[in-house]
């Protein structure tokens, strides 16, 4: 018999494991910082007529020319200079093929956004964390600067709002890593949408090492996978020597192009959404038990003097899926939980006082057997 050989991995990739996708069937589904609004196409017919006439034995417009067209009348920002991607994912991997290579760090903080470490990883980059001041905040101390700004090019990663701990860093700090930064910094505002601040949009002209990420996927177009790069020529040009021809298939382009000329439908969802957050902040600040941060995004994140985990796996039996991150290093475990509807937001704290209360007693009782 005749062994197969084994074919060597790249370097990295063997000590990866696949994204890990939770795929519990749950009556509520509060993980994936999705939008909980889905949009009732039935009330459109002209879009489903449209959709009919699609010619899907033709190749999609290789440039997504009309979206990017309304993006750029959206954003004010010149439609030459935005290339779009099958969700950020792929933005984020595109920036790592134009930029990256050996002896070329990639940044992100810590917690932050699992993407950018294992995109890095898996194309052979090394891959540094930036920990978090307490707080949650970018340091901005002079060692922290001088790494960025020695010899080696760079690049570096924040996502602001920050996923998974919802906080805006502070501007200052931002534009501090900015002008130090030897190489690239991409500020990801997958979650600007939600927040309060005005964005780094305004600065793009100015420096030629940063980029800028949005998407469609937390604004309720998740499953269209569209996300947005902005910078200037130098970074577009080389972003576009990467970019696979056709990345955006032609559904996509086309419902993406629907919704987003219904503008006050997703300004209206994101306004509700914000509301929503607001009481599901106040009431969990109640909630004995467990501690909450303050978030300009779609969710929340919290901690608890229960364990974590507990907390996930009681809630999941309720029917409740939100995300669980065990402890790690000077971090305490977190669980994060997206912003829904307001029936969903009311159910889950039901659900957490439910399993909170039902672990006190179970602690309670076992402090009594062990007196
Ligand atoms: N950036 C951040 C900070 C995110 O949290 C996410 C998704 N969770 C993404 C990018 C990826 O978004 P997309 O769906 O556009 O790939």
């Amino acid at each position: 018999m005749v062994i197969k050989k084994r074919f060597l991995l790249r370097d990295g990739v063997g000590g990866l494991a696949p994204y890990k996708i939770e795929d519990h069937p749950c009556a509520i589904k509060l993980d994936a910082n999705e939008s909980p609004f889905s949009i009732d196409w039935t009330k459109w017919p002209d879009v489903l007529d449209g959709l009919r006439k699609i010619d899907l034995n033709r190749y999609p417009d290789p440039s997504a020319g009309k979206i990017r067209s309304v993006l750029s009348d959206y954003m004010r920002w010149p439609v030459e200079k935005i290339v779009l991607g099958n969700g950020s994912d792929e933005l984020i991997q595109y920036i790592l093929m134009a930029f990256g290579g050996f002896n070329r760090p990639v940044y992100a903080p810590h917690p932050g956004f699992a993407m950018y470490r294992i995109i890095s990883i898996a194309m052979g980059q090394e891959f540094r964390s930036i920990t978090l001041e307490d707080g949650f905040e970018l340091p901005s101390n002079k060692e922290f600067l001088e790494e960025l700004s020695d010899v080696r090019q760079k690049i570096v990663f924040i996502a602001s709002p920050n996923n998974p701990t919802g906080n805006c860093f502070d501007r200052e700090r931002i534009l501090s890593v900015i002008k130090h930064t030897n190489g690239l910094v991409c500020i990801d505002e997958a979650y600007h949408d939600f927040d309060e601040g005005i964005g780094f949009l305004d600065i793009l002209p100015e420096f030629k090492n940063l980029v800028i990420l949005r998407t469609l996927s937390k604004i309720g177009m998740a499953g269209l996978r569209v996300g947005i790069l902005l910078a200037n020529d130098y970074v577009i040009s080389a972003i576009s020597k990467v970019r696979l021809p056709y990345n955006l298939n032609a559904i996509s382009q086309f419902l993406a192009l629907a919704v987003l000329n219904h503008k006050d439908i997703i300004l209206d969802m994101n306004q509700t959404i914000k509301k929503n957050r607001v009481w599901l902040a106040e009431k969990m600040q109640r909630i004995k038990g467990i501690k909450i941060f303050p978030s300009q995004a779609n969710f929340i994140l919290f901690t608890s003097e229960f364990c974590v985990e507990a907390i996930y796996k009681e809630l999941l039996s309720e029917g409740v899926l939100i995300k669980v991150f065990p402890p790690d290093g000077k971090w305490p475990g977190f669980l994060r939980v997206t912003v829904g509807t307001e029936d969903e937001c009311k159910i889950f704290i039901h659900m957490l006082e439910k399993v909170l209360y039902g672990l006190e007693k179970l602690l309670s009782g076992k402090v009594k057997e062990n007196a």
